[in-house]
């Protein structure tokens, strides 16, 4: 029955991937705390207009990508497609005005349509971290610090390169637009349809354009930096130095731009090699028109978001899961007195397994399968002297200890 597969694109995580998930989110939850980062979270679904405005009517996520839906009560909601138009909203409606700069972390599914295929999924998750209220280029120099920081602490972090670029304040932006529309047009009959479209609605998408033809078009494009304002100028050298002092390496990209239409000054991604087309692994930039777009305060912002299976595809085997003891009655008095016991030992922080039934030959293979570090036997021969046979499943060795002593025995499995 189809209705039995999961829904193309998306993934059950089964407990070996969930902690493969995991480590990258705990590690990354670990290191932004050390950053002065404090974890929050948003709701899964907004109301369409959050995305629909800050994300801007040409972007591929508003156009093509946004799982959109009329609720019961007739409200017009959608799954976020990603976090910092949420959090955006949470600034406004919780009135954080007073608190920045606002420092967050957050983790969670995000929802795309797009073609599924590795590492492109419809069901995805993101970690993302975001500075609000902090106008100088210190703010973007701290959450590229902390993005690499994290790379670094999950391993990955010679597998990743940092491209960056900057596209300027409001004015230099408007400017070098009309450059580039200058030149586009000059390329007009070559462009893609798609780019065409663009170049009424959102010419600076097209340096994104994933498509060939218009890809060598772009190769010859102005570069933003010729186009810079002195502000504006100033701002990159401020996040270029940082980055110098910090010993970040990066490399300039004129044509990075993000695809969403709220940035201003520093672009940047964290790119691979290892992951075919689909290469970035962390994105993210300056968004200092969004708050004030939304109807908010005028708020500057900067932050980042990484796909969180792309990570995981980069750390490679999973950690092993936690190993535990199994405890193995035999007899209907030891069951008795091994139920009680497994409540003692988990109370005092040992994972215990308890086997549901079986002789005792079954119970050891059960043992050897879940990767016991220990098991703890206790037959009719053991209950009466009050102890329990303890076998170290690594070494082999076994020994008796008695019943009480056994919770500070066990202590070495924890
Ligand atoms: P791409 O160019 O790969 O489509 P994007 O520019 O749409 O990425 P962002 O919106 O910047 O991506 O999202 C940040 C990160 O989230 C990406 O760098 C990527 O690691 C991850 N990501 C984005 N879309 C997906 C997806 N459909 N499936 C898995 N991960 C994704
Ligand atoms: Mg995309």
């Amino acid at each position: 029955m189809a209705s039995l597969q999961p829904v193309r694109g998306t993934h059950d995580l089964l407990p070996e991937a969930m902690r493969a998930h995991r480590r990258v989110i705990e590690t990354a939850r670990e290191v932004a705390e050390r950053y002065g980062f404090d974890e929050m979270a948003t709701p899964i679904f907004e109301f369409t207009d959050v995305f629909r405005r800050t994300l801007g009517d040409t972007s591929d996520i508003v156009t093509k990508e946004m799982y959109t839906f009329t609720d019961k009560g007739g409200d017009e909601l959608t799954l976020r497609p990603e976090n910092t138009a949420g959090v955006a909203r949470c600034f406004i409606s919780e009135g954080l005005a007073q608190d920045v700069p606002l420092k967050v972390f957050c983790g969670g599914p995000m929802f795309r349509h797009e073609r599924p295929q590795k590492g492109r999924l419809r069901q995805f998750h993101q970690i993302d971290i975001e500075i609000i209220g902090v106008p100088g280029p210190q703010a973007d120099v701290e959450v590229i610090a902390a993005g690499a920081a994290i790379l670094k602490a999950l391993g990955i972090g010679d597998l990743t390169a940092l491209q960056l670029n900057t596209l300027g304040d409001a004015e230099s932006r408007g400017k070098f637009r009309d450059v580039l529309v200058a030149y586009f047009n000059d390329h007009l009959n070559d462009l893609s349809e798609d780019s065409r479209d663009r170049l009424e609605r959102n010419p600076l998408r097209i340096l994104d354009s994933k498509d060939e033809g218009d890809r060598k078009i772009v190769a010859g494009a102005p570069d933003y930096a010729d186009h810079l304002n002195q502000e504006s100028a100033d701002f990159f050298a401020g996040v270029t130095g940082g980055l110098d002092a910090l010993d970040i390496a990066y490399t300039l990209d004129p044509k990075l731009v993000r695809g969403l239409d709220y940035y201003t000054h520093t672009a940047f991604e964290f790119t691979t090699t290892e992951l075919g087309a689909q290469d970035a692994v962390m994105a993210g930039g300056r968004y200092d028109g969004l708050i004030g777009t939304m109807g908010g305060p005028e708020t500057p912002g900067v932050g980042w978001a990484a796909g969180v299976e792309r990570l995981v595809m980069l750390c490679g085997d999973p950690p092993p899961a936690r190993r535990p003891v199994a405890l193995i009655p035999i007899g209907e008095a030891a069951e008795a007195v091994a139920l009680e016991l497994s409540e003692a030992l988990r109370a005092a922080g040992n994972r215990i397994d308890l086997g549901y039934g079986g002789n005792l030959n079954r119970r050891m293979k059960r043992a050897n399968k879940i990767a016991a570090a220990a098991a703890v036997l206790i037959g009719e021969d053991e209950l009466q002297r009050d102890v329990a046979t303890v076998r170290d499943m690594e070494t082999g060795e076994q020994e008796e200890v008695a019943l009480a002593a056994l919770e500070d025995h066990l202590a070495r499995y924890r």
